[in-house]
């Protein structure tokens, strides 16, 4: 690929910024984010770290890393600096980022009470005697004044073994509402009467100490961040800006980088169906003026011309960036390269937020290699070369056929991308045109301008593919990425089986809604057996049209996945301001004499609603005909349905196992292993 010499409007970007005794050699910096890997799999980690040193970042933090066993996050897989047995692993993780020249941060925490302490059942520590945050039968306790020297030796200790490890940046944190020093801040949490309590002066008492203390270990060796929340958006019940322009009287001068952002972690990191690009703005305006020291800020910020913006008009200096960075690692360089058509852009879906929520390796729908990087060996811009001449023809262009065809092109295959429709993209095509998803059609986009690079590459729209065709074409091998559909019959968690609904009954499913048709009548019951954003999405489609629509499902609550991508309560909110009826935890029983019986799963009790039209959002069946006819491979969701990440994340790994050896046998990627410890004396191993 040629690269253009970058536009001088982005030159302002790799301007590099001093941070206390180091310098940022350009201005975009990977705030701390959460990955699903940490202390359990961090070789894992290391090398995705590094990756995105490579890719241009100038600071790549860690995620928050433990830094007591007063504070364990389990079950949620954060860092841990407990003590120096964990120094290694930072060891590695600075070693590489450090080798592509970037400085690596790492960002303590101290959850205090808003982590449950499941693992090591030690009582958790809070400023006042108060139940955790989350649900836990658990209760943290007022700390003592040795309780708050214990917390800043604690403290202590961390800084002194990340200097161990080399880190360039260590962080205070005092934001997301996951750590002590912001519940010592809020008048929320700090019920307190003592010198730590009442006043701001007071509240913000433990972050001064802990912000000098720091300063003091660091000694000019590192430089020291301050992460805080600049409105908890609780109103008066918690932090509000005139408590931060105090609070920056009172410490502004003291870290060497201020890191800012809102709310909490849901409102940080809010999905495009819910948040524009730059919606931090409006909360970040005036904040550098209470400062000298340079101020990072986040908000979904992919676009270059957006963040020229915000550091001309003094927004920010220094662009902050976890989902950004995570779908595209190398998006400073490909700016710096003049390669803008390359970026990887974020559809802001936040599949990479529910790897930590269901405590497994990050992923990312736009970026495949995200979280494999060491596992699976693969790289989010290089591509191992071809092992062989061979032809191959990709069916179908949704997301798995997209990336697979361009996987496969990047290796260096002769790859021809037939398509049925007029348009690349499959399902996302059609779902980036509900209400909300919009972004998502970037997915395509990067594929596509992809692909238009690619010579080995011929992609043939309006060219529905048979079996006879196929084997006409004489390909050396065909993968068969034809989506799936559907379900109208009601078959999903709920029911395995087949229901007869009552036929003179409209029942339409996600295709058909999706295919532009629309439901007679006025009252319509939507049943959402799937449990992610679907349901919800078109349940807001049809009542935005003019529709009664009650949205039934088996679930507690709705769109219940998208708890793990921490947009429920928008989700919720969104649908009875839309006039949407909800009715939870009942399922779908029957449709009979134009009426839907509806149970609640929990007591068999049953009700019945009146409708003109059902709309089921169930399962899926994969159309394999094609592939299961020339005894083909299936990809994506045409081998077993699923989100849009599992498709382009199938497609990659078609393209990477091309030409292979897997062994269905072994492991299909690497595994840490921890080291067994010594049995311990107490422990007695015999056999009489
Ligand atoms: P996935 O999510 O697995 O990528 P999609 O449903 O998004 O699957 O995309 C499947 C694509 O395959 C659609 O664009 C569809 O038009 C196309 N397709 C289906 N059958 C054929 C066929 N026989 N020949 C060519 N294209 C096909
Ligand atoms: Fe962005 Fe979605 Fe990837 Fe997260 S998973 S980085 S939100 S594209």
């Amino acid at each position: 690929m040629t690269a253009a010499p970058r536009d001088p409007r982005y030159d302002v970007l790799f301007e590099p910024v001093q941070l206390g005794p180091v310098t940022a050699r350009n201005r975009f910096f990977q705030v701390p984010h959460c990955n699903g890997m940490g202390h359990r799999d961090p070789t894992a980690h290391a090398v995705m770290r590094g990756v995105k040193a490579e890719g241009g970042w100038a600071v790549v933090c860690t995620e928050e890393v433990e830094i007591h066993p007063t504070s364990d996050t389990s079950g949620f897989i954060e860092g841990r600096l407990w003590d120096d047995a964990d120094i290694p692993a930072h060891e590695r993780l600075v070693e590489q980022v450090h080798a592509h020249g970037s400085l690596a941060g790492i960002e303590f925490v101290h959850n205090g009470m808003a982590s449950a302490n499941l693992y090591g059942r030690i009582p958790p520590l809070g400023p006042s005697h108060l139940p955790v945050t989350g649900n836990a039968p658990i209760q943290a306790r007022a700390m003592s004044r040795a309780d708050v020297d214990d917390l800043r030796r604690f403290h202590r200790e961390a800084v002194r073994r990340s200097l161990r490890a080399g880190y360039d940046l260590v962080y205070v944190y005092a934001a997301h509402g996951l750590s002590t020093l912001q519940h010592f801040l809020s008048r929320r949490t700090n019920l307190r009467e003592d010198e730590y309590g009442g006043t701001l002066e007071n509240r913000a008492r433990l972050l001064r100490e802990v912000l000098e203390d720091t300063l003091e270990e660091c000694d000019g060796r590192a430089a020291v961040a301050c992460r805080v929340v600049v409105d908890e958006l609780l109103g008066e019940e918690g932090i509000e800006r005139p408590e931060i322009e105090e609070l920056f009287g009172l410490v502004g001068e003291l870290p060497d980088v201020w890191d800012v952002m809102v709310g909490f972690w849901p409102d940080d990191s809010r999905t495009s169906r819910f948040a524009p690009e730059a919606w931090t703005e409006e909360h970040f305006r005036g904040i550098k003026q209470l400062t000298s020291k340079p101020v990072v800020g986040i908000g979904w910020l992919t676009s270059p011309d957006t963040m020229v913006r915000l550091i001309q008009d003094g927004v920010i200096d220094l662009i902050g960036a976890a989902r950004p960075s995570i779908a595209d690692p190398f998006l400073p360089r490909k700016i710096e390269e003049g390669r803008l058509e390359d970026v990887r852009e974020c559809i802001g879906c936040n599949v990479c937020v529910a790897g930590d929520w269901t405590m497994t390796p990050i992923r990312c729908t736009q970026n495949p290699s995200m979280g494999e990087e060491w596992r699976r060996g693969w790289h989010p811009e290089r591509f191992r070369p071809a092992g062989s001449d061979a032809r191959v023809l990709v069916v179908g262009a949704g997301p798995a056929g997209l990336e697979a065809a361009m996987a496969l092109g990047k290796r260096g295959y002769a790859v021809v991308l037939a398509e049925a429709g007029r348009e690349l993209g499959g399902r996302v095509l059609r779902e980036a045109r509900l209400p909300g998803l919009a972004a998502w059609i970037r997915v395509v986009d990067y594929r596509r301008a992809q692909l238009a690079k690619l010579p080995n590459v011929d992609v043939a729209l309006e060219s529905k593919v048979t079996a006879e065709e196929a084997r006409e074409y004489g390909f050396d091998h065909v993968a068969v990425a034809t989506g799936a559909r559907w379900r109208a019959d009601g078959v999903g968690r709920w029911h395995t089986r087949a229901r007869g609904f009552d036929s003179t009954v409209e029942t339409l499913t996600p295709d058909d809604l999706m295919a532009g048709r629309r439901p007679a009548g006025e009252r319509i019951v939507l049943f959402d057996d799937d449990h992610y954003y679907l349901g919800g999405v078109l349940a807001e489609l049809l009542a935005g049209e003019g529709k009664r629509v009650t949205l039934v499902t088996p679930a507690p609550r709705v769109s219940e996945w998208s708890v793990n991508t921490m947009e429920h309560a928008r989700i919720h909110r969104r649908l009875v301001e839309s006039g949407v009826e909800l009715a939870t935890a009942h399922a779908l029983a029957a449709v009979e004499g134009g009426a839907a019986r509806i149970v609640d799963v929990y007591t068999g009790r049953d009700r019945e609603l009146p409708l003109d039209g059902l709309v089921l959002v169930t399962a899926r069946l994969p159309n394999d005909a094609l592939a299961l006819e020339l005894g083909a491979t299936a990809i994506g969701d045409a081998y077993a349905p699923g989100t849009i990440a599992t498709a382009v994340w199938d497609g990659r790994r078609y393209a990477e196992e091309f030409d292979g050896e897997p062994s269905a046998d072994a492991a299909p990627f690497r595994r840490e292993m921890v080291e067994l410890a010594p049995l311990g004396e107490e422990v007695s191993v015999s056999r009489k």
